[in-house]
Parts: C-alpha cells; structure tokens; sequence
C-alpha cells in the first residue's frame, strides 16, 4: 500500500517530423494510501499515457511522481512495487496460467518454488480460477483471461495496482459482474488502486474518487456525486451522466436568459451568482426536466416530442421547444428521462418544466460553472430514501 503523488507532471512526445504533442499537461493528483482512484475522460486524453508514467513504462517529461513521499521519476519499473493490467491482458501465451503468474514472481523476489506455488494458490482462490491453472491462456474465454491477468497482478500483493481499461473486452453482464468484484476485491485488499477507463459509468459506480481529464488536463477531482452535482465547468457537466445534461446557449436579458424557442426567468439568487456573465450556457439533467400536460408557470414551456426511447425502468423523451405552429425549426433539443410507466408518443404536443432548483449555469466562453443545482444534504433528505 502507498500514497502515490503526481506533482506537476507533464508529457511531451516528439513525432518523427519533429512536431510535439503534449499527451499530458501540468498534472497534479495525490491518491490515498488504499484509496480507488478512477482517471477517466475520452479517448486520446492522456490516461494510459499517465499510467504508463506512474508503471515507469514511459519517462516523465516535466514534474515529480512520488510513492510513500520517494520520488520515483527514475527507478526502473521492475523496481516500483506497481503491477499493471492492460486491455490487452498480455499474457504470455507459451505459459500455463500457473507460469504466467507465477513469472514475476521468479523474476523480481527471492521466494522459494513452494512460497510462490503458495501465493499463486492464494491468488488463484481469490480470482476462483484454480481449475484453470494448468491450462494456456489460448485455451481461456475473455473473462478467464481477465481473471488470470488480475491474479497475476495480486500474487505479487504490491503497492498499487494500475489498471487500464480492463473491462473493456467483456461483455456488457460479465463486466457489470466483474465491476462489482473488482470493487469488493479492491476493498478487501486495500491496495491503493488507479484504474483507467473512458466509460463513465464505470467511473461513477467504481470509484472512491474520479479524476477527469480532457486534452491532457486535469478538469476535476472529486468524489463521483460531487463531479455528477457540482461540476466545475461544462465539459465535466457533460462528460459524467447518461444521457448528458441538456446545454442552451442564452443571453441574459434584464432577468430572464432568452435562448432559442423559449426565455427562462432567473431569481434574485441565481441572478447574483452569474453576477458580471450574460453569455450563459444553462444547463439541466434529463432526469430534472419535468413533463407536465399545459404550461403553469413561467419556467414551463410548450414542447412536441420528436423521438421516445423505451428502456424499460424509464423512457429518455426527446423534444424540441415549441408546439404546432410554434414549432420552430431551429427550435432547442432536449431530453426528458421520465418513468418507462409512463406513456409519451412521438408528436405528442405537451409542456417541458425545468426548476430552478435544478439548474446548472456556465460561462458560455471560459465553460466555468457560476452557478451548480443545489444538493439536499444527507440531513435535509427525508428519512429512508
Ligand atoms: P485511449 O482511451 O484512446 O487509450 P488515452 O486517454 O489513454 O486514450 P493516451 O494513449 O494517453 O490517451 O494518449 C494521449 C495523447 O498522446 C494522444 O494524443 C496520443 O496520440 C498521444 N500519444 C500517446 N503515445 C504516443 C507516442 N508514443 N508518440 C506520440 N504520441 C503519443
């Protein structure tokens, strides 16, 4: 277990033509001893590139990575305590699965053939793979192959576990199924763990806390709700939830932001955080837009559904402002989650209602969120919910 800190790290590539590019930017992180650490954001965003740094498989081009408060910049990987888990699982295939973890091992420790048959056992019992130990990795469905890749990396029970996108080759049952074991195993083990994915349900459901990135930089860290509810600008805003949260460009307008197809009234309150912006983006999650039959207030507006989306558990609605002969071509999109209970049809003429208390505004240059949806906190939720 350790404490592992990227201090200011950077990481510049130069391409054959002598161009640079800059694959990670001035990146700062510290993760607990123990803690689930999820880095996570789109592809080409330097998450593998950061955890080949940490794994000492890439150089670091600028800033410190420490383990335990030791800068580790130069120390070569065998010498990290750090065990990886690639996508690609990279097992050899000429060994057993016994060879393939028991490897390291006779490589990097001087235990004796029975301690590492031992610890190979162990690991094997925890990943439930002992039946599989005399076969070839060949011979191994997708998730066999991801158990084994993971045992290999327990047996050796080191200070950190860098995982990059191990799930992806799964299935959608099986990963969700090895999601939670992951976390369990993680838990029981109380490895400090930095797992890489650009899935962020994985991110949400998986983490302690989630570190996003885009184009190298860092743009949050936090824990999963409070990138979900507080987010610190729109790419986060737009990055974590599924379906997105909705996005209007507006002009604020004396009290009012005017976007396209609708003008949406700001209190006293929300008017004071924006204080100073009036090219605002508003945003607003699907599942906080309410459908409501006719327009009551003056923060509902007249809506026609364009296309339902049934999941089952709930249906995703999308709709454009406006209705019959309002219906405006450049007319907003947004999307609804509402109940699957409930029955929408597409064409269906109906009124969208966003509540204040909901809403999220950013700076429509900078991205900057000035103003994030209240959270009831644990104490103000009613009891059991
Ligand atoms: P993905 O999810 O697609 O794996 P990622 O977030 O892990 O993406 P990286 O693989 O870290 O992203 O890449 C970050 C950036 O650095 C990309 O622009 C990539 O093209 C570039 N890059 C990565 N490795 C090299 C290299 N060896 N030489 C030049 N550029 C590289």
């Amino acid at each position: 277990m350790a404490k592992t800190e990227l201090d200011h790290v950077s990481k510049v590539f130069t391409e054959r033509d002598g161009s640079k590019v800059v694959a990670v930017d001035d990146l700062s992180l510290s993760i607990d001893d123990g803690e689930f650490l999820v880095l996570v954001g789109p592809s080409g965003c330097g998450k593998s590139t950061t955890l080949r740094m940490i794994a000492g498989l890439e150089t670091v081009t600028d800033g410190e990575i420490r383990l335990d408060g030791r800068v580790i910049n130069d120390l070569p990987a065998r010498d990290r305590d750090i065990a990886m888990v690639f996508q690609s699982y990279a097992l050899y295939p000429h060994m057993s699965v016994r060879g393939n973890m028991s490897f390291g091992l006779e490589e990097s420790t001087d235990l004796s053939d029975d301690e590492i048959r031992q610890r190979v056992d162990d690991a094997a019992e925890t990943m439930e793979i002992e039946d599989l130990l005399d076969r070839a990795p060949s011979d191994l469905s997708g998730g066999q192959r991801q158990r084994v890749a993971l045992g290999r990396a327990i047996v050796r029970d080191p200070a950190v576990f860098l995982l990059d996108e191990p799930l992806s080759n799964l299935d959608a049952k099986l990963r969700s199924q090895m999601r939670t074991e992951l976390q369990r195993l993680q838990e029981d083990l109380g490895t400090t763990t930095i797992y890489v994915t650009h899935d962020q349900t994985e991110a949400m459901t998986m983490g302690d806390r989630i570190a996003i990135l885009n184009d190298g930089r860092l743009q949050q860290v936090g824990t999963p709700l409070e990138c979900y509810h507080e987010p610190r600008n729109r790419f986060v805003a737009g990055f974590v939830g599924e379906p997105a949260m909705n996005f209007f460009d507006t002009d604020l307008q004396d009290d009012a932001l005017v976007g396209a197809g609708f003008e949406y009234p700001l209190s006293e309150g929300v008017r004071a955080d924006v204080a100073g912006h009036d090219r605002l983006v508003l945003g607003v999650r699907p599942e906080d837009v309410e459908l409501v039959a006719e327009p009551e207030t003056d923060r509902d507006f007249p809506a026609t559904v364009d296309v339902v989306e049934p999941m089952g558990d709930e249906n995703q609605v999308h709709l454009r402002f406006g209705n019959g002969e309002d219906l405006q071509t450049n007319a907003e999109e947004l999307i609804a989650t509402v109940s699957g209970m409930r029955r929408v049809e597409s064409g269906q003429q109906v009124a969208v209602r966003i509540p204040e208390e909901t809403i999220h505004l950013f700076d429509r240059e900078t991205g900057e969120a000035l103003h994030n949806r209240e959270l009831e906190t644990a104490e103000t939720a009613p009891p059991n919910v």
